[in-house]
């Protein structure tokens, strides 16, 4: 039975944590020999499940950081279903085991590629999409037929709630997934377990504390972190159509995005326009009757106070030092309402320059030449996201070819993050690891490699000691001709 603990007790934590471990890890070994249609009926449930349980899910992120029902739908139900939806298609094929062709030195052999499921696994998700971020990789777990133990935020409590009876109702008594509720205490008790895989969703800080604990027992791991993704606009880039995919990628979750655009290079010809543009933009997606941003029902809250604080200390110091305001700056920490911001002039050496944001402030720098920008996005650690809105090929192409990115958005933001055939992760400080759709099975699978002599006697044979000089020449051969 899934259980949750909140109990501050080490000890009490210590022994959940360990019988929830021993009975999956026990389970794990059954799911091995378990077909394609276990898995498919699992996955069917979670689907009609979360299709069933909309209102609901939208009721917890409203409580969470009043996240906007149209916005839960597109970016935390939609992304899961669609991910549902694409596993439950696939599934059959990605579990069949794939042949490879053989080399002529092992002529009579066969050779195959059999996806096993590494075993059992943990999720630990983080807040800003807690739904999206715990559900997605589970379908990903369970469709490489993984038992899974998850971890949601402790920063969005009604959704981990939810999450938790979504597992109960789903999965019952069946030992395949279990969540344990609570804050580092809980993951770290959890990491002193030997996990085979461990897919971790949050910050880059917390990243390195993961990969040390998975380096202990040799635990597989995604990391899918975060960062400071740049955007950039060139002279010729339609400046409307930028502005608006722009404020929308940046401003919606109220900044809280991973792959939101942390920050933009424009050129400095165009500097003015542009911020001309994001100013109407601001105002026709998220005030369009003029009663105020803060009363609109579009635009989320900052999760809590200390992550308040910390945003409208980044917004003061660099006012203080002597950054512009071109939009917004409006906040009320009793709402945990920061308006949508922008300002021009930060500080390079400043926090906001090169902390990630992650909230809904907009620092627009400009660049005098592409040259300039693949420098300063090669002085940086690689982002997770870059995005490009460029009136022509070479300067795009010239970004593209010359920095790294875990994905490149062209003429567009967010929207890479829902293409299931596209692989989701980042680059090094960004992210280790690739999720979505067949590229998150493949990383919740292990590759098994499987060889097998069909003609019982083997070219190899004529390899083996005593080495004499007619074996010695059949290695001359060897490495000449095969
Ligand atoms: P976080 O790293 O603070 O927390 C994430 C999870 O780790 C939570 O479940 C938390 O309880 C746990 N945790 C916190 N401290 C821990 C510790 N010392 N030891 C073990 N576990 C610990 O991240 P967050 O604030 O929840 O999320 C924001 C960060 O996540 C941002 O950096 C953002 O860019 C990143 N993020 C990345 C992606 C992605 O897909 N790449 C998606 C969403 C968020």
């Amino acid at each position: 039975m899934p259980e949750a603990t909140l109990n501050n007790s080490s000890t009490a934590t210590d022994n959940v944590v360990d019988k929830h471990f021993r009975r999956l890890k026990s389970n794990s070994v059954a799911l091995r020999s378990e077909g394609y249609k276990s898995r498919k009926r699992r996955l069917t449930k979670l689907r009609d499940w979360v299709m069933n349980n909309r209102p609901a899910i939208k009721e917890a992120l409203f409580k969470d950081f009043k996240k906007p029902p149209e916005e839960v739908d597109l970016s935390e139900v939609y992304v899961v279903i669609q991910e549902l939806n694409h596993a439950i298609t696939h599934l059959k094929k990605w579990m069949k085991p794939k042949k490879v062709s053989t080399p002529l030195s092992l002529l009579g052999t066969n050779g195959a590629i059999h996806y096993e499921p590494k075993g059992i696994c943990l999720i630990i998700a983080p807040w800003n999409f807690p739904f999206n971020l715990t559900v997605g990789p589970l379908v990903s777990a369970l469709a490489a037929g993984n038992t899974v133990m998850i971890k949601p935020s402790e920063l969005s409590p009604a959704t981990s709630d939810l999450i938790h009876r979504m597992v109960e109702e789903c999965f019952g008594d069946d030992d395949i997934v279990q969540v344990m509720l609570g804050d580092k205490e809980t993951s770290t008790a959890l990491l002193e377990r030997p996990f085979d895989h461990i897919f971790f969703t949050g910050s880059p800080q917390v990243g390195k504390i993961i990969m040390e604990a998975a380096s202990r027992h040799l635990s597989s791991i995604t990391l899918e972190l975060g960062g400071k993704s740049p955007l950039i606009v060139d002279e010729k880039a339609n400046l409307r159509d930028t502005a608006e995919k722009l404020v929308w990628g940046k401003f919606s979750n109220a900044g809280q995005t991973c792959i939101a655009p942390d920050y933009v290079l424009c050129h400095e010809k165009i500097q003015n326009a542009l911020l001309e543009e994001i100013r109407s933009a601001i105002l026709r997606l998220f005030d369009p009757d003029g009663k105020g941003i803060q009363k609109s029902a579009a635009y989320a809250r900052i999760i809590n106070e200390r992550h308040f604080d910390r945003l409208n200390d980044m917004l003061n110091e660099a006012l203080d030092d002597g950054a512009l305001l071109v939009s917004g700056g409006q906040t009320h920490r009793e709402d945990c309402y920061i308006s949508p911001t922008v300002l021009t002039g930060v500080d390079p050496d400043g926090k906001l320059s090169n902390e990630e944001i992650f909230g809904p402030i907009l620092p627009v720098l400009s660049f005098n030449t592409v040259d300039d920008v693949i420098t300063y996005i090669n002085s940086k650690p690689k982002p997770l996201a870059m995005y490009l809105f460029c009136g022509g090929k070479e300067n795009r192409q010239a970004i593209e070819k010359n920095t790294s990115a875990g994905g490149i958005c062209v003429n567009e933001t967010l929207v890479h993050f829902m293409h299931p055939n596209l692989p989701f992760g980042g680059a090094n400080h960004s992210g280790i690891g690739k999720s979505h759709g067949h590229f998150g099975f493949l990383s919740l699978s292990n590759e098994k490699a499987v060889l097998k002599q069909r003609v019982g006697h083997t070219s190899v044979k004529l390899l083996y000691p005593p080495y004499t000089p007619r074996v010695k020449k059949m290695i001359n051969l060897l490495l000449r001709y095969f």
